[in-house]
């Protein structure tokens, strides 16, 4: 249970970090370990926080051990990727059975073909796939398609939308991003994309976003939106790459097929390897072809693990015997009825907070209103957000730490609803002080 002593937010934070430093020795000691060969103890920078992160030691269905032996419900879902939850038992057979084989057989496989075929029955932009290792990395390699096949340099993305630890348009410039030229838009202003777009089309190869932006706060784009970056790409001749690593799991075809919006490039990543090491990215034949490398003019895209085998097996099982057309509606049906039940219950409380989102993703915010784009999100305190996961992790639920995301997985029970529902309604009556 939350114990609410402060009535200022920087109070209260101290005395949930010093509740949870107390809480959790273990974890403590073995990230001071970590700190000794990397550096601030992580390799990771986006699960990093303060005091000290958790450290994981089992996960079964939708719950989670840590080193200290306490049990939470997982709404992190590793970030959109673990849609199966933990040790799906069809996951766990195809991979068992595949490690009998062996894995490191360095050529073709049949697995790489039957995989591909799955994606291109479901994701209707993709005629073609490539396979590569992370969801950074297939959108590199779209972007880099895109340059090529237009012969132009710049990159049009949006302020917030996160492709990858080097592609980022964060508040802050990322000085780990590759050197494109870029133009930086806002997320659904409409007019302004438009007038960027017109103004800069003879230099813009492609024009990248998330569907709906999905760690940074569960943001969808509006219909006018998406349909305007359609039209004008397409009179210009401008590739539209909808990055789709995470919400490609928010319906059987992904937010392009939900919205009718079909892009020419598509990346993926996150739950399509089944919960291994995955990314693909695809697009229409008369684009993807060329990297056929029987062509003179071949485009190279290599990559010792593009067909990895444990990934291939895993993803086709995941698609074809679990996360199917019909469990992918079902599990985002069930997303939004748990946000509308969340969003009721911060109603009734009559607090500035609110998740938005669609289906099994969604995020919370600390202030009320609208929010159509980052900068909305970004009016909310996050400090308090930062109390609201501790204050979460308190009650035995993990949602993403800092950001407050709560990710759906197939596991997921009505009970783990009823606990997060019941969770956020204590963190509201604890903290209404705070809360405005
Ligand atoms: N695009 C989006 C929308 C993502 O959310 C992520 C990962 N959070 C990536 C790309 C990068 O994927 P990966 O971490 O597999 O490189």
């Amino acid at each position: 249970m939350v114990q609410a002593v402060n009535t200022d937010v920087n109070d209260a934070l101290d005395e949930a970090k010093a509740h949870y430093t107390s809480s959790n020795p273990r974890s403590r000691e073995l990230y001071q370990t970590a700190l000794k060969s990397l550096p601030g103890g992580n390799t990771r920078t986006g699960i990093f926080y303060e005091p000290f992160p958790l450290m994981f030691e089992r996960g079964q269905g939708a719950t989670l051990w840590d080193a200290d032996g306490h049990e939470y419900r997982d709404f992190v879902s590793e970030q959109t990727a673990a849609i199966y939850g933990h040790n799906h038992p069809v996951i766990r057979e195809v991979v068992m059975r595949r490690l009998e084989l062996g894995w490191n057989l360095g050529g073709h496989t049949s697995l790489e073909g039957e995989f591909a075929e799955i994606l291109t029955d479901r994701f209707p932009s993709m005629q073609r796939v490539r396979f590569v290792n992370s969801g950074s990395e297939a959108n590199m390699f779209a972007i880099q398609l895109a340059r090529n096949f237009t012969n132009r340099p710049a990159v049009l993305g949006f302020q917030g939308c996160y492709h990858g630890g080097f592609l980022t348009f964060s508040a802050n410039i990322n000085p780990m991003n590759v050197p494109f030229e870029t133009v930086v838009a806002t997320y659904n202003d409409v007019d302004q994309t438009a007038a960027l777009i017109e103004r800069n089309a003879q230099r813009l190869a492609c024009v990248v976003l998330e569907p709906m932006i999905g760690s940074g706060g569960c943001i969808q784009a509006t219909l006018q939106f998406l349909s305007m970056l359609r039209e004008k790409t397409r009179k210009h001749g401008i590739l539209l790459i909808f990055d789709e690593v995470m919400t490609s799991r928010l319906g059987p075809g992904g937010l392009q097929a939900l919205t009718g919006v079909i892009p020419d490039l598509t990346s993926l990543g996150k739950y399509i390897g089944g919960g291994f090491t995955a990314g693909a990215f695809g697009g229409p034949a008369e684009i993807m072809d060329r990297f056929d490398p029987r062509r003179s003019d071949a485009l190279p895209h290599s990559g010792t693990y593009n067909n990895n085998v444990f990934t291939l097996t895993a993803g086709i099982a995941g698609l074809r015997r679990v996360y199917t057309a019909d469990a992918a509606n079902a599990l985002n049906a069930s997303g939004e009825s748990l946000r509308l039940r969340l969003n009721q219950a911060i109603e009734k409380a009559g607090v500035a907070m609110q998740f938005t989102g669609y289906g099994s993703m969604m995020s919370v915010h600390m202030r009320g209103g609208t929010i159509r784009s980052p900068a909305d999100a970004a009016q909310g305190n996050p400090k308090l957000r930062e109390l609201f996961c501790l204050d979460m992790l308190a009650q035995g639920i993990y949602v993403t730490p800092k950001r407050g995301g709560v990710i759906l997985s197939l596991p997921h029970t009505n009970a783990d609803g009823d606990a997060l529902v019941s969770a956020v309604e204590e963190f509201i009556s604890a903290r209404r002080s705070l809360l405005g």
